[in-house]
């Protein structure tokens, strides 16, 4: 049933309506079909939007461009939703190939918000309105809170769940997959809604299942957040403060403030406190080479740095591209010199990246040669939200920047 495309079921999919196969084809359609996924976006984005409108005021220039636009749109008005969910959708659908920006703004407020005011009780725990997410003992006796679980329990926002050392726990994360807690762990639910689930590490391991389209499921470290982008994966989390993340399938994105590394699966990144994530590596890469990436990415001398570098440059593989490409923007001067020749040694950059604008940082360059060389990190890559309109991308900009300002914290 998933073969074609899937916005009619965006909304299913964001209540919980769809069963977990179905939900789990749903998301694996969303990560190769960038029409699909860029509608998905859209009404999550809307559902953000929805849940942050009482502090929102768009930014200035946003109205400036709106305006005229949405003057136009008074012919043919989009009108606020009626009960139900399908007119939202067909006038997804009916808008052709390149929707008006005001348009798509519109669509994406009120269909948000119809999501959002109408999304699903059951997981909410009876007679509250208190989300929880339900929790399998797999061995010894986990606790939630004070409360021990004998086979089931129900973990609601803001409560820890813990292991000792001879007990396990399995958590269901809404409909969108399983995380296994192993033991001495210390996890915590911190939120649980359609456009995100996230769930704080404090200590220990967890190995996370989740079938979601990408970026709806975080956790959160002392030293990093991971972002998954479809995938499985372990993360550990040391006394320090420290974390290790191996993806065995799909991708996972580690992020702390600006800096993020795209871990593929084969793939493994470590996160330092004060730091944030390192740079990614594939775990078949020889030894020597990560003991000198480990140099370059937390050792604080320079000297040494540069040395680790050279190192770690002459054992480098063709699909460690994944590792220089990272270290572009980490290293300076003649060392980022030297990690753009290792790359061109290997794959020319493609059509409209230069080696002035790489050196320079130039993001579109840096993420147009990253998207040519996915596909030699992981078959398939992560797809290309390029497909999405300039305008589209300016308004996503604004509007997450502006959301970014109003976060807690
Ligand atoms: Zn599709």
């Amino acid at each position: 049933m998933f073969s074609r495309h899937v916005t009619k079921d965006i909304s299913a999919y964001c209540h919980g309506e769809l069963s977990s196969e179905d939900s789990k084809q749903f998301a694996e359609h969303i990560i190769s079909c960038v029409r699909c996924r860029t509608r998905f976006e859209e009404v999550k984005l809307g559902i953000k939007l929805a849940e942050q409108l009482p502090q929102l005021s768009a930014p200035d220039y946003l109205w400036r461009e709106l305006e005229p636009l949405l003057a136009k749109q008074t012919e043919t008005p989009v009108k606020a939703a009626p009960p139900g969910r399908r007119p939202i959708f067909t006038a997804f659908q009916s808008s052709s190939v390149q929707v008006a920006a005001a348009a798509v703004l519109l669509i994406t407020i009120f269909g948000g918000l119809w999501l959002y005011n109408n999304r699903p009780s059951e997981i909410f725990q009876t007679g509250t309105s208190k989300p929880f997410w339900r929790v399998k003992r797999l061995d010894g006796t986990p606790r939630i809170g004070s409360e021990e679980i004998s086979n089931n329990g129900q973990l609601a926002i803001g409560e820890w769940l813990e292991t000792d050392g001879s007990s396990r726990a399995q958590i269901a994360v809404s409909s969108i997959g399983n995380v296994d807690i192993d033991e001495n762990t210390r996890v915590r639910l911190l939120a649980t809604q359609p456009t995100e689930h996230r769930l704080e590490l404090a200590r220990g391991k967890m190995s996370a299942q989740i079938w979601a389209p990408p970026r709806l499921f975080f956790v959160d470290t002392p030293s990093a957040v991971a972002a998954d982008l479809g995938c499985a994966y372990t993360l550990e989390v040391d006394d320090d403060g420290g974390s290790l993340l191996r993806v065995s399938s799909g991708w996972v994105a580690l992020q702390l403030k600006d800096r993020e590394s795209i871990v593929p699966a084969g793939a493994a990144c470590e996160t330092r406190q004060g730091i944030g994530p390192g740079t990614p590596y594939f775990e078949d890469s020889p030894l020597a080479f990560r003991e000198a990436l480990k140099q370059v990415d937390f050792n604080e001398d320079a000297v040494t740095k540069s040395a680790a570098l050279t190192s770690m440059l002459d054992q480098t593989r063709p699909r460690d591209t994944l590792t220089l490409w990272h270290l572009l923007a980490r290293v300076n001067g003649e060392d980022r010199v030297r990690v753009y020749e290792k790359m061109t040694a290997f794959v020319p950059p493609p059509a409209g990246v230069t080696r002035e604008g790489v050196l320079q940082l130039d993001q579109k360059m840096l993420e147009t040669w990253r998207y040519t060389l996915e596909s030699s990190w992981s078959p398939g890559g992560i797809g290309k939200p390029k497909a999405l309109t300039d305008a589209y991308w300016k308004l996503k900009k604004g509007l997450s920047s502006r959301m970014k300002e109003m976060a807690p914290k």
